[in-house]
């Protein structure tokens, strides 16, 4: 019996160093060095008290001992971009800091800021916050403190995806271990620096990923898109100085400050960014690469390739649908940077590599995704009310054979104008760039769709 015990463990005992050599090869084609995520690559949830050793102690406390401005110039050193936005994380940091610098000059005004962290992604395709919340919370909780110090906040807020509902339970348990390990509260590791955390469920909206609507729901009102008479950093959350960070962008944020306290390179920090990729591939998942790799090389690294071979690929959404499409001989060329993609008329977006090896997917995906947005926008402005239900018109046609170019002329006709009037968010822009990728992309399938 116990022989047959033996026999039977070794096989499963066997499938287990598999599935770990499969992954030290699969992610040893990045340098270790190079990847600041090095647990979303073990896939172990380790509490707190663990993570938090002598010198990660001791690390912090330095940090928070340094002036918020030297703070944000190494930052500024590393070139760190928002991972959405693109826009440079120490800009962000500069502008709170001036308003609150303005705020002081007024009498009565209390000067205090505060640190919202998006972690509530919806876009199709992307399940990077997932995988941050559930293997990175000490990077996302120091991504808050380093953040909240450098623009002298003692408030931060999370806000989650409400559907991440383990996430964020996992998420409150390492916050709670924070405050008893004295990382959170007052006089945080026996410095001055004080900061609570609040996580806040999201709403369950695609249009909280705009910064006005996603400021709605975090005041408990009904998330709609509005123009805000000022930026977010001069009055943001409650009417307070705003600083908003996308949670990759603030999990970026502790290794460049350990980077610099322990004399390393900050410079090349801002260069990795996390790759979330699905499709017809061989194996979808999660990986950390350089800005500037190859989309190819991203594909036939980390995830075993496109289902059938390279051969059979069709198109790739290169930062998740709302970036738009890139036909195959594209794709062989072209390198994951901002620069790069939005040349080709894309771009690097949230970094959701949706990858396509059949021509009729490019249509049904298209479809698919305008169906969603169909069910997600405001229908406020005049560009997405009648917008989105024409193209999804045409795109059904287009898989059924049927469109003509007299339709598809007149979406191109407001598409291609620029939609400054009367929108009131940015999404409008996010709605065009699938269906103006796939146009002028993938123009012989066009021609043979169409009557
Ligand atoms: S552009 Fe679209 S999503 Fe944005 S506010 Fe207007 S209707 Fe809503």
């Amino acid at each position: 019996m116990n022989a047959m015990i033996l026999l039977l463990k070794k096989p499963f005992k066997n499938s287990l160093s598999y599935a770990q050599n499969y992954f030290v090869k699969r992610f040893s084609q990045y340098n270790h060095e190079e990847r600041l995520f090095t647990n979303l690559h073990r896939k172990e949830r380790r509490s707190i008290k663990d993570a938090l050793d002598e010198q990660t102690r001791f690390e912090i406390t330095k940090i928070l001992k340094k002036d918020p401005i030297d703070i944000i110039k190494t930052i500024e050193k590393s070139r760190l971009r928002g991972k959405s936005s693109g826009m440079p994380t120490f800009l962000k940091m500069l502008d709170v800091r001036d308003e609150m610098a303005k705020d002081s000059n007024i009498e009565n005004k209390r000067k205090t800021s505060v640190v919202v962290i998006n972690a509530a992604e919806n876009e199709p395709g992307t399940f990077k916050d997932r995988m941050l919340l559930s293997y990175e919370p000490l990077k996302i909780i120091e991504g808050a403190l380093i953040a909240s110090s450098a623009v002298d906040s003692t408030l931060c807020y999370i806000y989650t995806r409400k559907d991440y509902y383990a996430e964020m339970i996992n998420l409150q348990k390492s916050i709670v271990q924070c405050y008893g390990s004295k990382l959170l509260g007052r006089n945080i590791l026996g410095t001055n620096t004080k900061l609570d955390i609040l996580v806040h469920p999201g709403a369950g909206t695609y249009i909280t990923s705009e910064e006005s609507a996603l400021l709605e729901s975090l005041e408990g009102r009904f998330p709609i898109a509005m123009q805000l008479p000022q930026p977010v950093s001069a009055k943001g959350l409650f009417g307070l100085p705003t600083l908003m960070l996308n949670v990759e962008t603030a999990a970026n944020l502790s290794d460049i400050m350990k980077r610099e306290i322990s004399n390393k390179e900050v410079e090349n920090n801002y260069e990795t960014k996390l790759f979330c990729i699905s499709g017809d591939v061989n194996n979808p998942g999660i990986t950390e690469g350089k800005l500037s790799c190859s989309l190819k090389e991203l594909i036939e690294t980390h995830t075993g390739g496109v289902k059938d071979g390279w051969d059979s690929l069709v198109g790739v959404y290169a930062g998740g649908p709302a970036s738009g499409i890139l036909n195959k001989e594209q794709c062989e060329r072209t390198t994951m940077d901002y620069q790069t993609l939005e040349a080709l008329g894309c771009n690097l977006k949230n970094g959701s590599l949706i990858v396509l090896n059949n021509q009729d997917h490019v249509v049904d995906s298209l479809l698919n995704f305008f169906r969603f947005y169909s069910k997600e926008t405001c229908h406020i402005c005049p560009v997405c009310r009648p917008g989105i239900e024409d193209v999804e018109d045409v795109l059904t046609d287009l898989q059924h054979g049927t469109a003509n170019f007299g339709e598809i002329q007149n979406i191109l006709s407001r598409f291609q104008q620029p939609m400054q009037e009367g929108i009131v968010c940015g999404f409008a822009d996010n709605f065009r760039r699938p269906f103006l990728t796939y146009v002028n992309n993938f123009q012989h399938d066009l021609v043979r769709r169409t009557r």
